[in-house]
């Protein structure tokens, strides 16, 4: 089977459509036992310490991964970092297909990127759009799990996240995954309803310490808003249209401005308590908190990992506080 990398959520259904499985690198990372030393090793051949921990772990990803040879690199709209990842990609033997999500959300220039993809993997727009129709039985599914994390509290934020952010590329075999996710939902739907907690957002990337949902759910509060994990899973508000659209939509690529807007609406809808700003050391989204915290009306507090482990202690006293002050 033709194994594509990811670098993050693409239109993955150009790649079903070719008859290939998109991987994604991010979740081979993190998902990783070694996933420490994936890090030292790219610090080794010369990645900075004062580099994004995600951007050494993807590049080691790949590089531990000889079934994986050709990768698309979203160049546009996701990191800083991409371009010259790329081009280190390339230096070990990858083929690297670019990608973009054009800042201005210019639905002319997104299509011209969308089209040099189908074009790559010679698959029509049609054909692209039939599996997208396809895959939206599996995030219908995903809606409904969503639902039973914010509305009925059977879903714990950890769980939530893991669906969620497994869903940019359904873990390479959606057959198997919305198996598993039919097997999931059965039982969550048992569970009692539980709303006895403070409610929780979690605004930014996925956050690297293993233990951030479990240490918060210990203190009486849980994630129920996965912001850029509910966005890979490409929610009902984002799947009118075609496919162009449903792209346009997809917010975590696009400016701050406009991710506000989904989690302004999320923070009615959900009675959010307060939110939780995750951020990597070295990244430029560090910058978007300005923005966040003066436009929203509860509070927030913002949080930033460096490498993949646990919470130390002064992290853990800063989020009891925030904890107890929402409380
Ligand atoms: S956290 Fe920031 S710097 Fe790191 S890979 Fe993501 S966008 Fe790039």
């Amino acid at each position: 089977m033709r194994k594509i990398g990811i670098t993050t959520t693409i239109p993955s259904e150009i790649i079903y459509s070719a008859g290939a499985v998109p991987v994604d690198l991010n979740n081979i990372f993190i998902t990783s036992p070694i996933k420490g030393d994936f890090v030292y090793s790219a610090e080794k051949e010369g990645f900075p310490s004062t580099l994004c921990s995600w951007v050494k772990g993807i590049y080691s990803s790949a590089k531990s991964r000889d079934d994986i040879k050709e990768i698309v690199v979203v160049t546009d709209g996701d990191c800083s970092n991409s371009r010259p990842l790329a081009e280190l990609l390339e230096r070990i033997g990858k083929k690297i297909i670019t990608f973009g999500y054009p800042f201005d959300r210019n639905r002319k220039k997104l299509e011209e990127h969308i089209f040099e993809l189908l074009n790559y993997f010679d698959v029509t727009l049609e054909e692209a759009t039939k599996t997208a129709h396809a895959l939206d039985k599996i995030r219908e599914k995903l809606d409904y799990l969503d639902f039973l994390s914010w509305h009925d509290g059977k879903i714990t934020g950890l769980e939530n996240h893991l669906w969620l952010v497994n869903s940019s590329d359904f873990e390479g075999n959606p057959k198997d995954y919305e198996n598993r996710l039919d097997d999931f939902l059965r039982k969550a739907e048992k569970r009692k309803e539980k709303n006895d907690f403070l409610r929780i957002g979690l605004v930014g990337v996925p956050p690297i310490f293993s233990d951030l949902y479990e240490y918060l759910e210990s203190k009486g509060a849980r994630v129920i808003y996965n912001e850029t994990q509910r966005q890979f899973s490409m929610p009902l508000a984002n799947r009118g249209g075609d496919l162009i659209d449903r792209y346009l939509n997809y917010a975590y690529p696009y400016s701050f401005t406009f991710r506000l807007q989904d989690i302004k609406k999320q923070i009615e809808i959900r009675h959010l308590d307060g939110i939780i700003h995750y951020t990597q050391s070295f990244c430029h989204h560090q910058m978007e908190h300005v923005l966040l915290k003066n436009s929203v009306n509860i509070p927030t507090l913002f949080l930033e990992g460096d490498r993949p482990a646990k919470l130390d202690e002064r992290l853990k006293i800063r989020i009891e506080s925030f904890i107890e002050m929402i409380g």
